[in-house]
């Protein structure tokens, strides 16, 4: 079959490959003029990684990645509070890695054939799917027909609001913004532990990468529209963030020299169905867990391989696509709804909540505690199906 991947993030490419290993003939679109670089930083594991380890990835990741070794709280002036070894919330050391979101996407990148053909600076302006095929037109003017086509075009997803409606009937704000920036050549460094520090309504989290460079995360809550412009939302952070203690200062001032400012809600994606016809959505697009998850990624790869397999074992889409949700909607909702109970974590609401936070940041280093409070809602409770190795 002739099918078209909108989006080259995670899930696309994971698709691609997948799809391509079973024979089908691959296209992918990317908005974007190339692979993005820079971006955040993520915690893989879990079912995510077993994919990965099929694909034969893993080493590459492991180059590139990092194994972090606490995750601290520090108070105002930076003393520590409470820490946990990541190790203790994730299944093991073996089988984690922290990686840039970018470096992820190039390696999963890297891994497709180069049959898959890949378009960047374009995207799709119309889909209609008169049953037989999908007639699309691009942004670029340019007119295809596909058998398929999916929307692995991340949280804000064209496709979806081509295909389902709009974003308001599925996208849930929790309330909160995420920022994420770098800077080069920070005085304070702590390698391989995450530093993080809240204050009511926001939390900011800095990590010591490679190369001198530290990476910034912060989470704040914020209710209302979103702005838009680079300026606005810098001062929408100063706003939450001015009065803070620890680096905060420090931090701010990194943010105005930043050469890039990663702003977005922090948002759910729930649907009804993740498929249409001769459509399915894929990831973020189609059931993002918001970042307070800690899963997006591995989650989005889990969502491609499961798929990619089932099209490959059955010649009928949608019975592959019906099989598809079946495999997957239990786990994706479990993590949604443990995601939303996170966000005291994030940016406590009130002085109670960070009170709650710190003190169950003290006891996550206790083995039984750490399953109890958040284990559970980390370990992917599905068996992948196996790939059928010979395609179709
Ligand atoms: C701050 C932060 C921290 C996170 N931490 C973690 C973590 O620790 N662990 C984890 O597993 N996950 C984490 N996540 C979540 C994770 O990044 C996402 O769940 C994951 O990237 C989803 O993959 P995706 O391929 O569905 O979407 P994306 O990675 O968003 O990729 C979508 C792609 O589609 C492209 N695109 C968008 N619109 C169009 C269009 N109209 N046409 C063509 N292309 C388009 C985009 O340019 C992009 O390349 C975090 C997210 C954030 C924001």
């Amino acid at each position: 079959m002739k099918v078209l991947i909108v989006g080259a993030g995670i899930a696309g490419p994971t698709l691609g490959h997948w799809l391509h290993r079973a024979g089908h003939q691959v296209t992918i679109v990317e908005h974007a003029p190339a692979l993005r670089r820079g971006g955040y930083l993520i915690d893989f594991w879990g079912a995510g990684f077993d994919v990965a380890e099929r694909m034969d990835i893993v080493p590459a990741l492991r180059e590139r990645g990092y194994v972090m070794t606490e995750a601290r709280a520090v108070d105002r002036r930076g003393r520590r509070i409470a820490g946990f070894d990541p190790e203790s919330v994730i299944e093991s050391r073996a089988r984690y890695v922290s990686i840039a979101r970018s470096d992820l996407a190039a390696v999963i990148y890297e891994a497709m054939s180069p049959d898959v053909e890949v378009i960047f600076g374009d995207s799709v302006r119309s889909l209609e799917d008169d049953g037989q095929r999908v007639h699309v037109m691009f942004d670029s003017g340019l007119r295809r027909e596909f058998d398929l086509v999916f929307g692995a075009d991340g949280l804000h997803s064209r496709v979806r609001r081509l295909v389902f409606g709009p974003d308001d009937q599925f996208e849930t704000s929790l309330g909160m913004v995420v920022a994420a920036f770098q800077a080069e050549g920070y005085p304070h460094r702590d390698e391989l532990v995450a530093m993080m520090y809240a204050e009511v309504g926001f939390q900011a989290v800095r990590l010591s990468l490679r190369d001198d460079i530290t990476l910034f995360l912060l989470s704040v809550r914020h209710e209302g529209p979103l702005p838009s412009k680079r300026a606005d939302q810098e001062r929408l952070l100063r706003t939450r963030l001015g009065d803070g203690g620890w680096e905060v200062p420090e931090m701010l001032h990194c943010m105005s020299a930043a050469s890039d400012l990663y702003f977005d809600s922090v948002s759910q994606i729930r649907m009804p169905s993740w498929t249409t016809g001769r459509v399915a959505l894929v990831g973020d697009a189609a059931a993002c867990p918001s970042f307070l998850a800690g899963q997006g990624s591995a989650l989005a790869m889990v969502e491609a391989y499961v798929l990619g397999t089932e099209l490959a074992m059955d010649a009928d889409h949608s019975a592959a696509f019906a099989r598809f949700q079946d495999r997957l909607r239990s786990l994706l909702r479990s993590k949604q709804d443990a995601a939303k109970g996170l966000g005291l974590a994030f940016g406590p609401k009130n002085r109670f909540q960070l009170w709650e936070r710190n003190a169950v940041m003290k006891v996550m280093g206790l083995p039984k505690v750490t399953d109890a409070v958040m284990g559970r809602s980390f370990r992917d409770a599905i068996v992948l199906p196996e790939f059928p190795e010979a395609g179709r």
